[in-house]
């Protein structure tokens, strides 16, 4: 069902044209595995994770559309685990984690990783 819901998501959301040039960029700079596929989906808590095969990183596009750079740096997060990287490798780009307020409210980061 989760799948379904996932798939059913999938074509339903759309990023906007920065995030597509950012996941471009990323995804150009980055010695990648094969196949790797980013979806925008909706998700109820979080903002973007990468599946155990690592070739597929689910990002929630809308929640980011705000803030350019955040997303910019979500990616290259995400894009990291597709090459094996861990939260515990204590990298800046493995230690990065989006800042919000209480209500949840996405602040903008005043960086953007240069890969
Ligand atoms: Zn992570």
């Amino acid at each position: 069902m989760r799948i379904l819901f996932l798939t059913l998501c999938t074509v339903a959301c759309a990023f906007t044209n920065p995030q597509i040039n950012a996941i471009r960029l990323l995804s150009s700079r980055l010695v990648l595995p094969p196949l790797v596929v980013v979806h925008d989906v909706v998700m109820k808590e979080g903002f973007a994770f990468t599946d155990a095969s690592r070739i597929h990183v689910y990002i929630d596009a809308h929640k980011l559309r705000c803030c350019p750079n955040t997303f910019h740096n979500v990616v290259a997060h995400e894009l990291h685990h597709t090459m094996g990287a861990e939260h515990t490798d204590n990298t800046p780009v493995m230690k990065y984690a989006v800042q919000t307020t209480r209500d949840g409210l996405v602040f903008e980061d005043s960086f953007k990783f240069d890969m």
